[in-house]
């Protein structure tokens, strides 16, 4: 089976299952606890997987907040933003993956004022666009909601010229807070928050081969050491410094910060290795099928590497699919809108033909060049 479906989920590294099974066995205790060992050692654990994805992120320790997913951390910076500061206008965009859009729509129709950007033909939002619904909003923007890499074709947006934007536009009355959802980027693309006006950052270890059901909100503090202010989505026992209650998922954090970990260790490796990847799987499919027959829908500039979006003319991906997944792992899009036609590819203005005729091809650092040919060979014979 060629597993090309990456940007859905990872194969866990055995370095990470290796990492995490102590916590499942042996040391089992609860990292709030106190005095024991077990529970010291559960703490100790936590604390180091929390340097590893500080570290993976150019962040600081006390920045990262666990949660059990990328889904939780945008559910949580929107709705968290969104209550602590009643009436003020949220900014995202209308690619955004639905765990932001679903958000979105929801505070809209509580009565919040939220604006979706358009975006561009390779699903990035305009600056100018961004820069004129903040200046011609009723109420103040607080929160602007904008995703670094598109989890669909991989296209980037230029956080930092939207980050130096935000900082622009914030004045005294205005603080203009910058959100983005990392979750495709990390591993892939170089993130440092040291460097960076992003002040909230939502990320998922099951994207760089760790485990599901964790992930982290990084929340950035002000250079004066204070901490946003947000409203917790799930209130309880004040873990993670009260931003998210709740036992720690031990096991599982403890195998994200083995991912991170490795990811930092082996990011140019990993991106080299993508690159190389995914020129070779542009080459192979442009010369070995007919030119009517392939289109592709990335902006090869400024990308993840690894995610190639390819129309096959006339061609229903569905029928595609099933007919190849004995032997391939393709998706139409995000495993979390599987059943209905991709919103970021109708943004981006492709027909519904179009759009039902669009194949995703996401690798990782698993894959190699004989996955591709024997791709090709499967689509040619
Ligand atoms: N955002 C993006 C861009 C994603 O690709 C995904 C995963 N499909 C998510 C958020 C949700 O992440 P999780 O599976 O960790 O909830």
């Amino acid at each position: 089976m060629i597993y090309f479906d990456n940007s859905a989920t990872t194969p866990v590294h055995p370095e990470v299952v290796e990492a995490m099974l102590p916590y499942l066995n042996e040391i089992f205790g609860n990292p709030a606890s106190k005095y024991y060992a077990q529970a010291e050692k559960a703490k100790t654990a936590v604390e180091e997987a929390r340097l590893h994805v500080a570290n993976l992120l150019g962040g600081q320790p006390d920045e990262v907040v666990f949660t059990s997913g990328s889904t939780e951390s945008n559910n949580f910076v929107l709705k968290g933003i969104a209550d602590y500061y009643p009436g003020a206008h949220i900014i995202t965009t209308k690619a955004e993956h639905p765990s932001i859009i679903e958000t979105a729509e929801y505070l809209a129709a509580k009565g919040e004022q939220v604006t979706f950007l358009d975006v561009d033909q390779y699903a990035r939002i305009d600056l100018e666009d961004l820069r004129n619904t903040i200046l011609n909003s009723t109420s103040d923007t607080i929160l602007v909601s904008i995703i670094w890499g598109n989890n669909e074709v991989g296209s980037l947006n230029d956080i930092e010229a939207i980050s130096k934007l935000c900082h622009e536009l914030r004045s005294k009355e205005r603080t203009i807070l910058l959100h983005t959802d990392a979750t495709q980027v990390v591993g892939k693309v170089p993130v440092d928050l040291s460097n960076s006006g992003v002040n909230l950052l939502s990320c998922s270890s099951h994207k760089l081969h760790g485990p599901k059901g964790i992930g982290a909100c990084i929340i950035r503090k002000h250079k004066s050491g204070t901490k946003i202010k947000m409203t917790p989505l799930i209130h309880g026992g004040d873990q993670e410094t009260g931003y998210r209650s709740g036992t720690l998922s031990v096991h599982n954090i403890v195998g994200f910060g083995k991912a991170a970990e490795i990811a930092l260790r082996d990011f140019e490796e990993v991106q080299a290795h993508l690159t190389r990847l995914e020129n070779y799987l542009v080459e192979e499919l442009t010369s070995k099928l007919p030119s009517s027959l392939v289109h592709f829908n990335n902006d090869f500039q400024n990308k993840i590497p690894g995610i190639v979006n390819v129309r096959f003319q006339r061609i229903n991906n569905e029928v595609l699919l099933r007919k190849l997944s004995p032997h391939v792992a393709l998706s139409t899009g995000s495993a979390c809108s599987s059943s209905k036609p991709s919103h970021v590819l109708q943004g981006m203005g492709l027909t519904l033909d179009d759009v039902r005729s669009s194949v995703r091809i996401s690798m990782s650092k698993v894959n190699t060049v004989e996955d591709v040919d024997a791709f090709i060979r499967l689509l040619t014979s």
